[in-house]
Parts: C-alpha cells; structure tokens; sequence
C-alpha cells in the first residue's frame, strides 16, 4: 500500500492550507509569519479555517524546506508563477494532480460513494437504493460495485484514503459500529478495516451525521460557522455537534445521539427498546407508519390513493400530500416538527450554537417542518440564545454525506 504521509506537523497544516486550493509561496509565508493579520482577512482572498489549519510559526527558509519536502513526496506540486507583488514572482504550490479521496456515504436505505481531487472537489458521484438491514456482507459489496463503477469512468487509479458514513454509532478508536439499532448484523463489523484491505488506502468510519456535518463545515452552508448544530432527520434522528471547526465526539463516540430523547414516557415503542423517544415520533420509519394510519383512518384521500396505487407510503409521499394541501399530512409534519423543536430547544439552552443545519431525507419536508422548528425553538429557548440564531435546511442534500467522508479522511491523511 502506497500512502504517503506528511513527515511532521508544519506539512500536514500546509497541506490542509493548499485543500482549499493553490497558494504562492509569499502567501503561506504570509500565513506562518502573522496568523493575526490573516485570521482578520478571512474575507478576502484566502478562506480561513481558523487555527486548526494555521501552519504554524515558520521562517522563510523553512517553510521552503518543508514545501520542497511536500513536493519530493509527492503530496504535492509546483503551480506556475504567482502575480507579481513588486519583486520576484513567488512560485505557487498546489495539492498534487492525483491525489484521490473516496466518500463513501451508507444510508439505511441507499448507499452514497463519491472520488473526489485533493481540493475536496467531486469528481464522480455515484448512488444506488440499498437496504442497510441486508448486512455488512451485502453492503459492502455494493460500495465495492460503485467505488468499481468510478474507477471504469478512469477518475483514479489509486485512492489515497477513504472515508465512510454509516447511520448509527461508531467506536471512532476501533473503526467498528456497536450495537446499531436500525442496522441489525453490523454490530462491531470491523468497517474500517475491510474497506483499507478492499481499496489499498487508509480508512476512517464515522456516524453519518457527523460526517454530513463536516461537509456543510466544508462545502456548505456552514462554510464560516465554527460552532454549530446539524439535525439530521431520516429513517433515524441523530446530531452533528462541531465544536471550534471540529467534531465533538464525547467520551465514547455517541455524543448527538438525540434520537433517543424522550419526549413522552408514554409514547410509542422505539427501535431501540424505549419508549416515547424523539426518533419514534418523527423517524423516516415513524413517519411512513403515522402516514399509513392516516390513510386508511379515511382522513387523507391523498394518502389513501398512494397507498392503494404503490402499496406503501413514505416520507416523500407525505410531502407531496402536503403539497397539494392536504390537512391531514400537514398535521403530521406540523406536529413532528414540534418534537423535534423541543428536543432541540433543549440543545440550543445547553450550547448555545451560532447556526443549526436541518438535514436528511425528512428535512425534504421543506419550510412547513422548518417554519414548525423555528416556532417551538424560539418559543421555549431564551432570548440570548435564539436571537441572532439562524435555523436552515441543508445546502448540500446529497452531497453533504459524500463531501464530508472525503473531507474526514483527508483531515486524517493531512495530519502528523
Ligand atoms: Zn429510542
């Protein structure tokens, strides 16, 4: 396996610098010498990522060093000239042409796999409808078959790491998931090792939601938000949390898992064996059951014509009735967007977010579920917390999944 990695900590943050596109040598130097001046200019030309990414004092004459070392490694590579700026032309640098990640995003019921370049962007997207219940064994070989699919298209011939979602909790340490409840026969399935072995690269397995927050800190709606909250509502419920430009975890990894919140002990069963939890209310899952109840209580013509023509009745189904102005499916979403601005005002009291992302499958409900949030959120949460608090859809949709498994396994490439 052919994976070099930068030799200290002063490359991995210039690489991590050059991700958000090519640099002259005077502007890294710029950079290293007064982090101040830089971090002040965010706006202008170059895009910050805050301290995380600032390479660190250097002189000139190391920084050259380490540049020309990044070079030799083939990380990365010469980029012309750069505009004059009164004396001689500053040699620019860039990631290296072939550097290749793959986002690799596994839903409960479809499976996401992108080959992105060294700057993050997508090169080939490819998806397919796959039902996590059918197992790892399964599912692997699907991701194997569209990973497959982008190599044909001739977008690599080496990847250098690839990144993996799935939709439930991750052991970050092991690269395993433990005890997922809506993906039965995953439970410490060694992911991360399998796909490192299956395409010759590093690997790195996280929780789908987590990594659809990295890509809205990288490529969406969050790009200059540090602090912030993505709720991603699909077939389960679960929180990104980014903490100063960074996943917070917690101790063990399950830190967001909101989905199992109580809202009610009274409530419904859940998948996970409690009752009256936030993702039994408004999971994709709970959704579509709800929406089949209300089509054959005879309350929505809509539902009932769905149901009888296709046999089954989803999220989408519930949108498009909402659409068309049906009391009964706006019901639902109204009253699922309560639950889910209660659990959420308690989050926004406990952290106090500069912005909250609304993102999954769910989140297509659109501005009827988001209107509901935002009225229950800045009912029940305090005035300092909510005032200057925006709380918005996903930019990215589908591709927040893919961008951010590239983006997590280059952090982890890109790092010393
Ligand atoms: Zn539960």
């Amino acid at each position: 396996m052919k994976s070099n990695r930068p030799e200290n900590s002063h490359q991995a943050a210039l690489l991590r610098l050059l991700r958000d596109g090519p640099r002259s040598r005077a502007e890294l130097a710029d950079r290293a010498a007064d982090p101040a001046a830089l971090a002040a200019s965010a706006t202008s030309a170059l895009p910050t990522g805050g301290a995380y990414d600032h390479p660190g004092r250097m002189s000139r004459s190391k920084l050259n060093v380490e540049l020309d070392r990044l070079v030799e490694l083939g990380l990365a590579e010469s980029d012309g000239f750069a505009e004059s700026r009164g004396g001689r032309r500053s040699g620019r640098v860039r990631l290296s042409r072939n550097t290749r990640f793959a986002g690799i995003d596994i839903g409960a019921t479809s499976v996401d796999v992108a080959v992105t370049d060294g700057e993050l962007r997508v090169l080939g997207h490819v998806s397919e409808p796959c039902d996590i219940r059918l197992g790892p064994a399964h599912v692997l070989d699907r991701v194997l078959v569209l990973v497959g699919k982008l190599r044909d298209q001739n977008l690599f011939t080496q990847l250098h790491g690839a990144g993996i979602g799935v939709p439930g909790p991750v052991s970050f340490a092991a690269g395993v998931p433990v005890m997922p409840p809506i993906m039965p026969g995953w439970d410490r399935y060694p992911m991360r090792e399998t796909v490192s072995q299956e395409l010759g690269c590093p690997a790195m397995l996280d929780n789908d939601v987590n990594i659809m927050a990295l890509g809205e800190l990288h490529a969406g709606v969050a790009r200059q938000v540090d602090d912030f909250l993505l709720v991603k509502i699909g077939t389960g419920i679960g929180c990104g949390i980014v903490v100063d430009g960074k996943i917070y975890r917690g101790v063990s990894g399950s830190a967001g898992d909101i989905g199992h919140i109580r809202v009610d002990a009274f409530g419904p069963v859940c998948a996970c064996g409690n009752t009256g939890c936030l993702e039994a209310y408004f999971g994709g899952a709970a959704l579509a059951e709800q929406a089949q109840t209300v089509a054959r209580s005879g309350h929505s013509p809509y539902l009932a014509e769905r149901l009888a023509v296709t046999g089954t009745l989803s999220a989408e189904d519930v949108a498009a009735a909402a659409a068309q102005g049906d009391a009964a499916a706006i019901k639902l979403i109204r009253d699922g967007g309560r639950h889910v601005g209660i659990v959420l005002a308690g989050l926004v009291s406990f952290f106090n977010p500069r912005l909250v992302i609304i993102a999954g499958g769910v989140a297509r409900l659109g501005h009827l579920l988001l209107a509901e949030i935002r009225s229950v959120v800045y009912r029940r949460s305090l005035p300092l917390a909510t005032g200057n608090l925006p709380i918005v859809l996903s930019e990215l949709e589908d591709a927040a999944g893919v961008v951010g498994a590239a983006r997590f396994i280059s952090d982890h490439v890109y790092s010393a």
